[in-house]
């Protein structure tokens, strides 16, 4: 692929020189995504001097690859109009908008000291032929061959070249990196009475023609074009790297990221250059090859994921692939082989997978997030507790996000009712476990994340060793009793744990024991409120989208635990009012030295507590399906309701539902009185329930509700109501309530 007159530099010989010199390769064992920290500053700082006016682009895409590549810190020296777009495209690049500053000696002292720290530079990228800027940098070349700098010199800074080839000539450590335009203008100043059309030319005699300049000049040329050509003034040696790799299309910004690559290779060969590089050739045209050649890596493999419409953002995100496919070996000690003209096949020296590599590559491209915070995330776990409508976004987030494995908690199963909230359950998966419908939503979107379902419910029993097993814990439940005794799970096995609560409009969200400072749930709620107040969810409803809102921030904080960030609620809390479209966070208390749950005289164990008694009041989910709070003689079914409207038995219906469910759909013979107005308001309940016994001539009175849970309070607290009146009247609830009635007697009656 690479041929070099008097050394053949075979694909192997590429990858044991990058072996040698790469810094985080050389080291055995260590992952590319463990940049070895040891190396800081080591691999290099570099400038790179360009982006006169708002030539922003060109500057920034140099900058970003010599740091994607592995170098610790790049300098861009630039224009003021410049740095504001440059700085906004990354925060981790050290923007310096003195190229265009008035005064010439306020540059030069500001240059000289940079130059002092810098590894090597790269001037050209967006520089622009303004007089004055190139008379700068003209002085600059010429103090950073004082201080031995490597040079790479592209684009604009060839025109001073042109103008006065003495400032490079033989200074070894200079890289020209013209392309096809820039190299017929260079062959033209320098060959004034002869006459050049590179266009019409065969590879072989641009190829003469670079070695002749490259001779004439005694500096190294990298010709770029659709066949790069390397010559560092000796005839002997040159290289020319084929067209084989890469593709046919070039894309805006190559050039760019190929001398931000050759900046930081002229350096890493520098270093390594003190052992025994010297013998094997010139080490600005190795630097100028190993740049041309993962420049030329990364279009192959971006154009195979974006085809024709590649970016130089879309190349710079194929950068690591490029480096590891070019480090790979095939041989067999290696598990991660690949073949060097399939990259499809290639692996990370770390373990994310090519399909991974592509479907990530949109957030591991920023500079927040990266590589290294990927293969994290991969490597971590979470539980979901609750498929619901918390569970639901959270979970497809998770796994599009590139989790490594999700496990999710939950016995219910999808009815028409979850779904205008629970939106990855369906129509057609009605009746299905909501865990079975959650994973196969979630392989449907990533088929890299392992689905482990649990189509049980929490309970005391299995809660912590359900956890355990996992990095990260997201409470997607509804009710109090679930709060409790998650957080308490999460106390006993340390793990964080992101809970979310969603009623109405209003949404909350917090991270709790995150670290030693983050409280747990029972810290700030040590007692639990009071059973009426507990027992009423089943009252209260919830706009479809607000669990989305919440769980989608729920998703956001766990890939950021997973992934090695903090995550920004530990310790706060976020309060959302969908109604008036608030977000406000409030900052939690630290941690209770005295809370019975996480605090030093704790006596929680993995047993955990009985909750139904620390709450006082049976868990209204429980509720539901035991419903053992009358005896059964104090009910009847909707059936026998149905025949006892029919027989016109005299009775009295009260309807406890709340007024805003009672008013969609009700029985025209019902009286309403909420359970709430029921508790509260009991002499006026009194009067309106016997006031319609004696017009109806009754003693009968039956409770109705939507599922047969507040009517079985409702029953009682009637009971309560007429304990010491006369005559004794009979009270009994709907079991299953209006839900059930629409079900099995009225399917044309619809209820909330
Ligand atoms: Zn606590």
């Amino acid at each position: 692929m690479v041929i070099m007159a008097s050394n053949k530099l075979t694909r192997a010989g590429v990858r044991a020189l990058l072996r040698r010199i790469v810094p985080w390769a050389s080291e055995t064992n260590t992952a590319k995504g463990g940049h070895n920290r040891n190396y800081k500053g080591v691999r290099g700082r570099i400038g790179i001097v360009g982006g006169a006016r708002d030539y922003s682009g060109a500057p920034y895409f140099a900058s970003i690859s010599a740091m994607r590549l592995g170098a610790d810190l790049a300098y861009v020296i630039c224009s003021a109009s410049a740095s504001q777009s440059i700085k906004g495209y990354s925060p981790d690049l050290i923007v310096m908008p003195i190229l265009d500053c008035p005064d010439d000696e306020e540059f030069e002292t500001e240059m000289s000291c940079l130059l002092d720290r810098l590894h090597a530079l790269v001037i050209g990228p967006g520089l622009g032929r303004e007089s004055h800027l190139q008379t700068r940098v003209k002085k600059l070349i010429i103090k950073a061959k004082e201080l031995s700098l490597p040079l790479v010199l592209d684009a604009d800074s060839l025109i001073l070249i042109n103008e006065d080839p003495s400032i490079v000539r033989s200074y070894p450590k200079a890289l020209l990196t013209p392309n096809r335009i820039e190299l017929q203008r260079m062959l033209c100043s320098l060959y004034k009475s002869e006459h050049f059309d590179l266009r019409t030319m065969s590879t072989e005699d641009v190829k003469k023609l670079v070695q002749r300049c490259s001779h004439d000049m005694n500096v190294c040329i990298l010709a770029k074009g659709s066949v790069d050509i390397v010559s560092c003034g000796d005839i002997e040696n040159h290289l020319v790297i084929e067209e084989t790799l890469g593709s046919s299309r070039r894309c805006g910004g190559q050039g760019d990221i190929l001398s931000g690559l050759a900046g930081v290779y002229l350096h890493w060969i520098e270093m390594a250059n003190g052992e025994s590089l010297e013998k094997i050739a010139n080490p600005t045209a190795l630097a100028a090859c190993l740049a041309a050649i993962t420049t030329r890596q990364c279009n192959e493999i971006a154009y195979k994921d974006f085809g024709s419409g590649m970016l130089a953002s879309d190349m710079i995100s194929k950068l690591d692939t490029a480096i590891s496919s070019l480090l790979s070996s095939d041989d067999s000690k290696h598990t991660e082989s690949h073949v060097l003209n399939n990259p499809t096949k290639a692996r990370y020296v770390g373990s994310l997978t090519q399909d991974e590599i592509c479907r990530y590559s949109r957030q591991m491209i920023m500079s927040e997030f990266g590589p290294e915070r990927q293969l994290n995330l991969k490597q971590s776990s979470a539980i979901i507790v609750g498929a619901g409508g918390l569970g639901c976004p959270s979970a497809i987030y998770l796994g599009a996000g590139g989790i490594g494995r999700l496990g999710i908690v939950d016995d219910d199963k999808v009815e028409i009712s979850n779904l205008h909230r629970q939106v990855l359950h369906s129509v057609k998966k009605t009746g299905m476990l909501k865990t079975e419908s959650i994973k196969e939503a979630i392989l449907d979107i990533n088929p890299n994340v392992k689905v482990d379902t649990f189509p049980v419910r929490m309970n005391r029993e299995n809660a912590v060793r359900l956890i355990e097993d996992y990095d990260i814990v997201i409470d997607a439940t509804d009710n109090l009793l679930s709060r409790y005794m998650i957080s308490d799970a999460c106390v006993v096995a340390k793990k964080p744990l992101i809970s979310g609560a969603a009623l109405k409009t209003d949404g909350q969200l917090t991270v709790y024991n995150f670290d030693n400072e983050t409280p747990c749930f029972r810290c700030l709620f040590p007692e639990p409120p009071l059973a009426s107040a507990v027992g009423s969810c089943s009252e209260n409803g919830v706009l479809g989208v607000l669990p989305g809102v919440i769980g989608v921030l729920q998703a956001m904080e766990a890939i950021k635990i997973g992934a090695g960030i903090r995550p920004a609620y530990a310790g706060k809390m976020l309060l959302y009012d969908g109604q008036i479209g608030l977000f406000r966070q409030i900052t939690l208390s630290k941690r209770k030295a005295d809370c019975q749950a996480c605090g030093q005289t704790s006596k929680l164990s993995r047993d955990l507590i009985d909750y139904e008694q620390f709450l006082g009041s049976k868990d209204c989910e429980k509720l539901t399906r035991d419903n053992n709070v009358l005896d059964p003689s104090e009910r009847v079914s909707v059936e026998q309701y149905r025949d006892i409207l029919e027989s016109g038995e005299a009775h009295v219906l009260v309807d406890v539902r709340p007024s805003i469910q009672s008013e969609v759909s009700r029985f025209a013979h019902a009286l309403q009185i909420p359970l709430s107005e029921l508790m509260q308001e009991k002499a006026k309940s009194l009067n309106s329930i016997k006031g319609q016994l004696e017009s109806n001539n009754a003693n009968h009175i039956y409770v109705v509700c939507r599922k047969g849970i507040a009517s079985q309070r409702g029953v009682r607290i009637i009971q309560e109501l007429f304990a010491a009146q006369q005559p004794k009247v009979m009270v009994k609830d709907i079991a299953g309530g209006m839900t059930a009635w629409a079900q099995q007697i009225d399917t044309s009656y619809s209820c909330l």
